[in-house]
């Protein structure tokens, strides 16, 4: 039920944080994965321990707000592997001020790069996703994408935003036996939220303080829900949004 043998998946940002932890996932289950990062770097050394849990990974150097350059990697990754089964929607960027201090450029730069290019993505893997039978469609969202916080208007709209288009794209593909569900991660720790750990004070403590399992979450922690969203074992869930936060939103 939870095999990936012979599927084929796309992750965006799949070179670090939760992006390689979704990627590890699947690979441990048989998938092969396209790693679409922008950082060759990282890409390359994400390859690597990939190709060392059985994947025939490889990674194409993307950047997800270039329509263009997205269309060509979908292409590229269909016609390298044969079929596409399975798109990420995982890169994402924050810039932290409040709404007063955000610019129109840094507004439109995060929503771009959080929510356009998930709809970009999306689209240009939809005819791949249809020759093959049907397909997976997984979206990260955050736990912005259901509280405030005044540090983050474009990323909580991004976030927001990104679990409508989750909705409204498992409508109009269920009947193509595509599945489109979101993941909101809780307070993981990774590159991004280093960068809040220093900019926020007192978010470390704030953060153990408010999560009922009392940690912050590790990219380990996605490689799970990768795998259910991604196989059989989902085939009649579409256009949830699945909290992956030990509990955060769960408690006043
Ligand atoms: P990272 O900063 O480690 O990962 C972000 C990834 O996005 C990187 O791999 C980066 O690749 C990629 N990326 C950013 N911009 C672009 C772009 N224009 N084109 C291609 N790739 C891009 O942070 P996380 O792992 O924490 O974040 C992953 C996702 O999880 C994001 O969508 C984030 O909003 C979401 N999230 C994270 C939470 C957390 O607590 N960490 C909480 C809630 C949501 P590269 O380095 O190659 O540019």
């Amino acid at each position: 039920m939870f095999d990936l043998k012979g599927r084929v998946a796309i992750v965006t940002g799949g070179n670090g944080g939760i992006g390689l932890g979704m990627a590890r996932g699947l690979a441990r289950a048989g998938a092969r994965v396209v790693v679409a990062g922008r950082n060759e770097q990282k890409s390359s050394a994400a390859v690597r321990e990939l190709k060392a849990l059985g994947s025939d990974a490889f990674a194409l150097a993307i950047d997800v707000t270039d329509e263009a350059a997205v269309q060509e990697m979908v292409d590229a990754a269909a016609q390298r592997c044969g079929r596409l089964d399975i798109l990420v929607n995982n890169a994402g960027i924050n810039i932290r001020k409040p709404a007063h201090e955000l610019s129109l450029a840094e507004w439109k730069e995060v929503i771009e790069t959080n929510l356009t290019s998930a709809f970009v993505c999306s689209r240009a893997v939809y005819p791949h996703l249809k020759h093959s039978g049907g397909g997976k469609i997984i979206n990260i969202g955050s736990m912005l994408s259901i509280f405030g916080a005044s540090f983050a208007p474009a990323y909580g709209a991004s976030k927001g935003g990104l679990v409508q288009l989750t909705k409204s794209l498992a409508v109009a593909w269920a009947g193509d036996n595509i599945q489109v569900n979101a993941v909101l991660p809780g307070w993981i720790d990774t590159d991004l939220t280093k960068k809040a750990r220093e900019q926020l004070q007192g978010l470390h403590e704030r953060v153990l303080a408010r999560t009922p399992a009392a940690r912050w979450g590790a990219a380990a922690d996605f490689e799970g829900i990768a795998v259910f969203l991604s196989s059989a074992a989902s085939d009649f869930i579409t256009g949830t949004a699945i909290p992956v936060d030990g509990g955060y939103s769960t408690q006043v």
